[in-house]
């Protein structure tokens, strides 16, 4: 009997023995995974990093190589596109237009009525749709089809109400948020498609015709009288509303800029025929490139797969579109080298599948299981992923969205050293009286939804400035700026006709 008792004591020594061990061992495998994984977003945190001296650095990048763009025509990655406009609006328009934008996930539609001073802009009818994702890759005919389709039926929605106020034919800025070689205020051909979109046979066509030829077919009495980059109708709205706005910069599904430029800096512009002594450039800073951009292998791999690889570096860095892309990137390499996100997803694989405003939501989740993370990873097809594992994509989101912010601030500080107001012209730092104040508009969906976007964006910029200079600089968010914006620009400019030459 005290045989049999020791004999099973040992055995169940034995197997408690081995229990233990195959314990350890996994508890080792899951550290081991878990160290893993940990060293992937330090790689990913070190490959983000920004600090000051490298956004500086970034900063004097953009200054030159907008100066390169300016000089001659492919003189930089920064296109610097005249735009022909030279004077903003300032108040004193008065009329109806109307706007059709048409945004890298959005098309909105307007009509405004302007009396003639700032406080009577009214904004009368807006409608704002989805881009229908088969639009995107259809033929210029079914899109310029559609929207003149949208078009007639906001007319229609408003009855004669315009003709009994006002009996003249109706007048459109056609806001256009890709790159456009302007002919003329009314008119330009397409260079490139970005941000998904791939239309063939257009680059090289005038989009405002385009429009217009369909709103023809139709029959619809509406001239396409103003053809407007976004950036260019947010700077109009920021100038009607305050006149020291001299600059505007997009963050929506994709990011560009404009400024106002002295025309005898437009080097490559021989004949600019400005009254005004200075012309609004777009910059098409989305093509942005330096050496010194903090680029990840995530970034690269995104790059290649995209359809317009080795293109649009910036963009792809801080725009909207792209921003999900990287951080569902970062996690699936994650869950394809430890399984602490359970088995590999193929929702996970699918490209563009994690939107920016997930990002956002994860981001700026407060509860204190982060639920909102576990119910987007959830429908990313990672499920039941413990706390530990939902903080760590909340990094990734942090990471991710803290260096776009911090790039999009040392854009705008680029432009601000441009044109001499980020306080280094001269030696002349400390003087503050010779600091004038100075506004940039901004708007985007990405800038005005994601606070943290926002908060890391304004941090940077005051922190790259310096407190002396940044108290001169104001920031300013404006939604649905840049259709409204086109409305006001065309009202200003209906006496502006002539074409400098280039
Ligand atoms: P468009 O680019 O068509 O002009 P918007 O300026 O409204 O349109 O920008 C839309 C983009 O803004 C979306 O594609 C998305 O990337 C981003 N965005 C919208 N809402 C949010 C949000 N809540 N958080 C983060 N990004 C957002
Ligand atoms: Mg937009």
């Amino acid at each position: 009997m005290g045989r049999v008792l020791v004999m099973l004591t040992a055995a169940a020594a034995v197997v408690a023995c081995s229990v233990a061990t195959v314990m350890v061992r996994r508890r080792m495998k899951g550290r081991r995974k878990w160290r893993r994984v940990v060293g992937i977003l330090k790689d990913l945190e070190e490959a983000c990093e920004t600090p000051l001296g490298r956004l500086r650095q970034m900063v004097d990048a953009i200054a030159v190589e907008m100066q390169a763009g300016l000089v001659s025509e492919g003189g930089s990655k920064l296109k610097m596109l005249l735009t022909f406009v030279d004077d903003l609006p300032n108040g004193s328009e008065t009329g109806t237009y109307y706007a059709l934008h048409l945004g890298g996930s959005y098309f909105r539609i307007i009509k405004v009525h302007l009396g003639g001073q700032r406080s009577s802009l009214e904004v009368q009818d807006v409608e704002r749709h989805s881009i229908p994702t088969s639009l995107m890759n259809s033929t210029s005919e079914v899109l310029f089809d559609f929207l003149a389709s949208s078009l007639q039926r906001f007319i229609e929605k408003e009855g004669n109400d315009f003709n009994l106020s006002q009996p003249v034919k109706r007048e459109l800025a056609f806001t256009f948020s890709f790159p456009v070689k302007q002919t003329s205020i009314s008119s330009g051909v397409l260079i490139k498609w970005t941000k998904g979109f791939a239309i063939s046979e257009m680059a090289g066509e005038d989009i405002a015709e385009c429009l217009q030829g369909a709103l023809n077919k139709k029959g619809l009495d509406i001239r396409v009288a103003a053809l407007v980059n976004d950036t260019v109708g947010a700077l109009s709205f920021g100038h009607f509303h305050d006149p020291d706005t001299i600059a505007a910069v997009v963050f929506g599904t994709g990011s560009n800029a404009c400024y106002l430029e002295r025309t005898d800096a437009i080097i490559k512009c021989q004949n600019p025929r400005t009254t005004s002594g200075s012309m609004v450039v777009n910059m098409e800073w989305g093509n942005f490139w330096s050496s010194r951009l903090p680029r990840t292998s995530y970034d690269l791999e995104l790059d290649a797969e995209s359809m317009n690889s080795n293109d649009m570096g910036f963009e792809k860095m801080i725009g909207g579109m792209y921003l999900g892309d990287i951080v569902r990137r970062v996690i699936l390499r994650m869950s394809l080298e430890s399984d602490i996100f359970g088995p590999i997803s193929s929702i996970l694989s699918t490209p563009f599948v994690l939107r920016t405003n997930s990002v956002s939501a994860m981001h700026e989740d407060d509860t204190s299981e982060l639920q909102e993370v576990a119910r987007i990873l959830k429908d990313l097809g990672v499920s039941e992923v413990p706390l530990k594992v939902r903080k760590l994509v909340v990094k990734i989101c942090d990471i991710v969205t803290r260096r776009a912010a911090r790039l999009a601030a040392a854009g705008i500080a680029g432009i601000l050293k441009k044109v001499g107001r980020d306080g280094s012209g001269g030696g002349r730092r400390s003087d503050k009286q010779i600091m004038r104040r100075t506004v940039v508009a901004v708007e985007g969906g990405l800038y005005l939804n994601y606070r943290m976007f926002r908060e890391y964006m304004d941090e940077a910029l005051r922190d790259i400035l310096g407190e002396d200079v940044a108290q001169h600089v104001v920031v300013k968010a404006m939604e649905d700026g840049s259709s409204i914006g086109s409305a006001l620009l065309l009202a200003s400019s209906q006496s502006v006709q002539t074409i400098p030459s280039v």
